[in-house]
């Protein structure tokens, strides 16, 4: 039993040091997907539960790698985050759907807004603010059109300075809203201290809220505490037309999922949107 223990670690090492070259050279072409046109977003629709209405679309990066094929952001994200790389790609995000969602806007169809995500890193980032206003201005969205999603986790750290710069970006016109609600550190106590526009029930609750009595109940005092405070309520993960019924039931305002739809490509989201079918 020792020997093959000791066999396994080696074993082990030999996967990690496999991992951490492979992690190198990743990080070396993340350099170049950005100037080479590698990286895309994909958009996901939002609806009215009222009325089905498409109201707005989250922007989602992927990384299209010439070698390796489709990687998600979860596999480059946190290390762009790491090396400070997040500035420049989120700049490029920013670019991108706004400059998307003002084409819809000119093609003519009813104006939606785009939510993107933001970094931790981005957010405490001093010239923050500024490239936001220079970038919106520069191609001329509307603001109120612009979400900014943030986490739990990432306006818990340093308050004071989160507070100021969302204030900022409130007073601009953009939208906030906190992301992965319910799974960070509870913000119950900061929530009314902050300007944020929606707070969006995390998909573990969503997944069984139609089975497990406790699922139900947190998505139902989200929808409560959000209401109460002024602040519109968006679900993510309706996977199901339970989850539909159950959040209409519940008096969601909006919601997001693979029922209505999976996050689309510029293109496919336009036919989306003219059509109402998804393609
Ligand atoms: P998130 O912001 O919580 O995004 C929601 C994730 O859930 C997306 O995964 C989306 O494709 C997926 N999803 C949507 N509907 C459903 C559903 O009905 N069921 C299930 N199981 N999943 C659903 P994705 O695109 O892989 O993004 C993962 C995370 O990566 C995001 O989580 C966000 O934290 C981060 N991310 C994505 N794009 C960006 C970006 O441009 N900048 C930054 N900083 N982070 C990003
Ligand atoms: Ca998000
Ligand atoms: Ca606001
Ligand atoms: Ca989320």
């Amino acid at each position: 039993a020792k020997s093959s223990g000791r066999n396994n670690f080696q074993f082990y090492t030999k996967e990690m040091n496999a991992t951490s070259g492979e992690r190198l050279s990743l990080e070396s072409d993340l350099w170049h997907a950005l100037k080479n046109d590698e990286l895309f977003l994909v958009y996901q629709p939002q609806i009215d539960l009222r009325d089905g209405t498409v109201i707005g679309m989250e922007a989602l990066i992927r990384w299209q790698h010439p070698k390796r094929g489709l990687i998600a952001p979860m596999d480059f994200i946190p290390m762009a985050e790491c090396n400070g790389l997040i500035i420049p790609i989120g700049i490029w995000v920013l670019e991108t759907a706004c400059r998307h969602n003002l084409q819809l806007q000119k093609e003519g169809l009813p104006p939606i807004r785009v939510a993107i995500n933001l970094s931790a890193r981005q957010l405490s980032d001093r010239n923050f603010v500024e490239s936001v206003q220079s970038v919106i201005e520069a191609i001329g969205l509307d603001p109120h059109y612009l979400e900014l999603e943030v986490t739990e986790s990432m306006v818990m750290h340093n308050v004071e300075d989160v507070v100021v710069t969302l204030n900022d970006l409130n007073k601009m016109g953009i939208q906030l809203s906190l992301d992965d609600f319910g799974t960070g550190f509870s913000s119950l106590a900061y929530l009314k201290r902050f300007p944020i526009d929606r707070l969006k029930i995390d998909q573990s609750f969503i997944f069984n809220c139609d089975s497990d009595p406790g699922d139900a109940i947190i998505a139902q005092t989200i929808i409560a505490l959000a209401h109460g405070l002024k602040i519109k309520v968006i679900a993510e993960g309706v996977e199901k037309s339970e989850h539909l019924s159950f959040l209409k039931k519940n008096g969601c305002d909006e919601g997001q999922g693979y029922f209505i739809s999976r996050p689309l490509t510029f293109d496919d989201l336009r036919m989306f949107l003219l059509t109402g079918k998804n393609p």
